[in-house]
């Protein structure tokens, strides 16, 4: 889309891997100064080009465009069926979690690897620490990788247990 569109042509000295994920900005060179829209930013886990998406309190499925559109008419009817929960969980004693309530019984499905576990062991729901219930949730905006399939909210706490879990 950019100058720097394809990972590979990233200006490798430019990034800034020390400071948090979400403040990564690649700067253009050789351009006049740029908008907001022109800025790319990277996936922290795969290096793709992220994009911006709308979407609800949980963390996993959230920019999914028929949660969105559940939440939305939830707000409209001013949270008259309350369709979806969400809550907040600690994972690992640590890590927070905002999910919708069948994304945490889903949990489990992960692959042990994914949260950087050993062996069989899985993150199972029962180990979701329930930390708060959100009231009157609304709808909200975040960085999506389009090949991972996730939000990097999600992203950024999974590769955080990893490191936690791998030490
Ligand atoms: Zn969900
Ligand atoms: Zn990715």
């Amino acid at each position: 889309m950019f100058l720097f569109s394809s990972p590979a042509l990233l200006p490798i000295g430019a990034t800034c891997a020390t400071i948090e994920p979400d403040r990564i900005e690649i700067v253009p060179i050789f351009s006049k100064p740029v908008g907001d829209e022109m800025k790319t930013e990277q996936c922290p886990e795969c290096g793709s080009e992220l994009e911006v998406r709308e979407t609800t309190p949980c963390m996993e499925c959230g920019t999914l465009p028929d949660q969105v559109e559940l939440l939305r008419q939830d707000i409209a009817e001013r949270y008259a069926h309350d369709s979806v929960e969400y809550c907040t969980y600690r994972v690992f004693d640590t890590f927070e979690l905002t999910l919708c309530d069948s994304c945490a019984i889903g949990i489990g499905s992960y692959r042990p690897e994914y949260f950087g576990l050993a062996g069989n062991r899985r993150l199972g729901f029962e180990e979701l620490d329930l930390l708060k219930r959100i009231t009157a949730p609304s709808l909200g905006k975040d960085k999506y990788c389009p090949e991972c399939k996730k939000r990097v909210a999600f992203i950024d706490v999974v590769l955080k247990v990893r490191e936690c879990n791998a030490s």
